[in-house]
This record gives C-alpha cells, structure tokens and sequence, in this order.
C-alpha cells in the first residue's frame, strides 16, 4: 500500500465561480487560478500522484501553458488516475479537509464526496469531506483565500 498527502490554497476573487471538488458553489466570489481553480481536486491529484511517487500537478499541468487556462480540473484528476493505474494502483479511501471561512459548505458536502467518489471510482463511503473554518483569523479566516487538505491510501489492484 502506499499513502500520499495533497494540499492547496487559492486566493478569493470577484467574479470568478466557485467550484469545490467539481461541484459549483454558490457565493460572492470564486477562487482565481489559471485553471477553474478547484483547490479540492488539486489536493486529491497532487495526493494521488505523490502516492505513487510521481511527483505534483504543477510538473504535469504547469500553469504558464494556455492549454491549461479556465480548464475543468477533473482533466487533471482523471490524469493522474489514468497514471497511478498505468502503474497498477488504485485508490483504497480518500479523506478531505476544505478550510474556508465562508460559505457554510454543510448542504454541499455529500454532492462533494459524491462526485468525489465518481471520480475515483470508488463507493461514497470510501470518501470522506470535513468543512473547516478559519476561526475568522488568518487569510482563511479573512476569508482572502481557501485551501484544501487530502490524504489518499492506494493499493496494488
Ligand atoms: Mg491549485
């Protein structure tokens, strides 16, 4: 088995979506990114290709190519998947943690871990997604920027 951690911080901006693990999110503002700026599925891909020992999102997708501008984020995930597979892995569970202060992300949190779990393919009850805020202090708790925390187990298939 191997184990890999994943984390990302994108900075809140007007007039941007937010979209949190593909799903979109309703609220002022969005994350700014070149890409749509999913901190979540950037965590879980860089979780998934630490865990097989294939280093981060940015040496596979850099964000100085324009290929990758406003580009739905799954791309990136479902890469990865493809990757770790090409080397006979696959993902066991997947625990998330989103920080952001604002909006609650309470309602939302099972279409996360849903879609989540799709994209892995594995049942939701291998998928776990918690909501923490940043007690209104720090660039999270300012509510300036979100980050987001993954850990992944992969085994042999
Ligand atoms: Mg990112």
């Amino acid at each position: 088995m191997r184990v890999g951690i994943g984390h990302d911080t994108h900075r809140l901006e007007a007039g941007r979506k937010l979209i949190l693990g593909g799903i979109t999110v309703e609220y002022s503002r969005g994350l700014a990114g070149h890409s749509d700026a999913d901190i979540v599925l950037h965590a879980v891909t860089d979780a998934l290709l630490g865990a097989a020992g294939l280093g981060d999102i940015g040496d596979a997708f850099p964000d100085t190519d324009p290929a990758n501008k406003d580009v739905d984020s799954a791309l990136f995930l479902n890469s990865a998947m493809s990757k770790i597979g090409d080397l006979g892995w696959r993902p066991v569970n997947l625990d998330v943690i989103i920080f952001a202060q604002e909006p609650k992300l309470g309602p939302v949190k099972g279409r996360i871990r849903e879609n989540l779990a799709r994209l892995l393919g594995l049942d939701a009850a291998l998928v776990n997604v918690k909501a923490k805020t940043g007690e209104k202090v720090g660039h999270i708790g300012r509510s300036e920027a979100m980050s987001c925390q993954a850990v992944v187990l992969l085994e042999r298939k």
